[in-house]
């Protein structure tokens, strides 16, 4: 039985980053970017306008104040997206809109709140009134300030969040490179099982594995391959396996333990080479890596990482977490393969038997400056609701046989959602 870091150094080492490929921005959120990103153009494109107001020269309003304006003489008026033909002189103004280019002559724009425009009837005037004294440059948003043109924006090596497909979008970049996501093969074992859109005979289960495992691929940015459900024959789990060749890694779940039907480890030993089974830690012990030997996009044959999750749909979830994460995001090219912890004051008492490192499901609430951390209740590794309950997971570790109420711990965030926050505080 190894530990989890030796199980994760040993899965980790054999995933490989995948290749770069062009990708429409929208569809690259979590993805990381493949090239360097640099500007052909400055942003914002030319001085502009950050209030609605007048573009003006400072040196007019020297002497303005609300008893004894300032009145200039209004020249034009100019629009975000439009350019105005006249210069801005002593004496003069042009009215202008948020974002609109500051023209020609003018120094500062005086915001309308600061004129008479309100007290007037404008379409009778041609006469504005400062009532304040403004410094030159006031409401002026510099061409370049944002981005300079030819200037690096984006680095190789960026996570892409929403501020970066923003910011590629300000830049006028459609597509860009990134490394691609990889396609996650599922394949759920077991004679109990039943797929979800059918019946549930006497003594059968529903698939939940598949589900829940598919769901946190696509949410740590993979894309699953649905395989079904093998039976706990050998001729079915191959068949079973044979159909996720293609993919990037290969996941079973169940058929790892030491039960009678438990082949996946033996088929894994037949078909390509065990890396490891079982690790010291609760719940997911059964847990089995290895290789297959798949094909490439052009048929070549490569071995395939093959992980093979315990069937308990709570060990299949937390295994996921700890060893199949890191490996999708290693495989997406990310360098920051742990999910964030915190220290914790722990409510209810955890005790730790078995001498294997321990994650118990929690709840996770910030109380002043700190954090706490209760018990979902119940933690057997098949009451699936309990990972539903909880957005932590208290670290035990191997040689702690208690952590007594009151006493601190590591906790793995598994979500940060204010929302579920509402639902656990009630
Ligand atoms: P195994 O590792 O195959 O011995 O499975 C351990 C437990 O997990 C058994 O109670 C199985 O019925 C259950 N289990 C296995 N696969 C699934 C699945 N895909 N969905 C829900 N429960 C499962
Ligand atoms: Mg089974």
């Amino acid at each position: 039985m190894i530990s989890v870091e030796e199980a994760l150094e040993k899965i980790i080492i054999y995933v490989n980053i995948l290749e770069e490929e062009p990708v429409p921005i929208l569809d690259t959120l979590g993805q990381v970017l493949a090239e360097d990103i640099s500007s052909s153009i400055d942003i914002p494109p030319l001085d502009n306008a950050a209030m609605d107001g007048y573009a003006i020269q400072a040196g007019d309003t020297a002497s303005a104040s609300r008893d004894s304006p300032s009145y200039l003489h209004v020249i034009d008026t100019v629009v975000a997206g439009a350019i105005s033909e006249w210069e801005v002189r002593p004496g003069t103004a042009t009215r202008i809109m948020t974002g609109a280019p500051v023209p020609k002559g003018a120094d500062s724009v005086v915001r309308f709140e600061d004129t008479d425009e309100t007290q007037r009837e404008k379409s009778t005037n041609n006469e504005i009134g400062i009532l304040c004294t403004i410094k030159t440059g006031t409401n002026i948003r510099r061409a370049g300030e944002d981005v300079t043109r030819e200037s690096l924006v984006l680095k190789k090596g960026t996570v892409i969040r929403p501020a970066e497909v923003g910011v590629l979008a300000s830049l006028g970049k459609s597509q860009v490179k990134v490394i691609r996501r990889p396609v996650v093969a599922i394949l759920a074992t077991g004679n109990e099982l039943v797929e979800i859109d059918q019946p549930l005979p006497a003594g059968k289960i529903y698939n939940s594995n598949t589900y829940s495992v598919a769901a946190l691929v696509q949410r740590y940015g993979g894309i699953p391959k649905l395989l079904g459900i093998a039976l706990d024959s050998e001729a079915s789990l191959i068949a079973g396996l044979r159909q996720g060749l293609d993919a990037d890694m290969l996941i079973t779940s169940g058929g790892v333990s030491a039960g009678d039907y438990d082949i996946v480890k033996d088929i894994l030993a037949k078909e390509g080479k065990i890396s490891f089974w079982t690790v010291r830690m609760k719940p997911g012990k059964p847990l089995a890596f290895g290789t297959i030997k798949g094909t490439d996009k052009k048929g070549a044959t490569r071995n395939l990482p093959h992980l093979g999750l315990p069937g308990n749909p709570v060990s299949s979830m937390v295994t996921f977490e700890l060893f199949a994460r890191p490996a999708i995001h290693k495989m997406m090219g990310k360098k920051s393969l742990a999910k964030p912890m915190v220290e914790a004051i722990i409510e209810d008492p955890v005790i730790n038997t078995d001498e294997r490192r321990v994650y118990t499901r929690a709840i996770v609430t910030r109380r002043g400056d700190k954090y706490y951390a209760r018990l979902t209740g119940p933690q057997g590794s098949g009451i699936l609701t309990s990972m539903s309950l909880a957005n932590g997971l208290v670290v035990v570790p191997e040689d702690r046989t208690e952590i007594k109420a009151g006493e601190t711990a590591q906790v793995i965030m598994l979500d940060w959602n204010g929302e579920f926050y509402n639902l656990a505080a009630g």
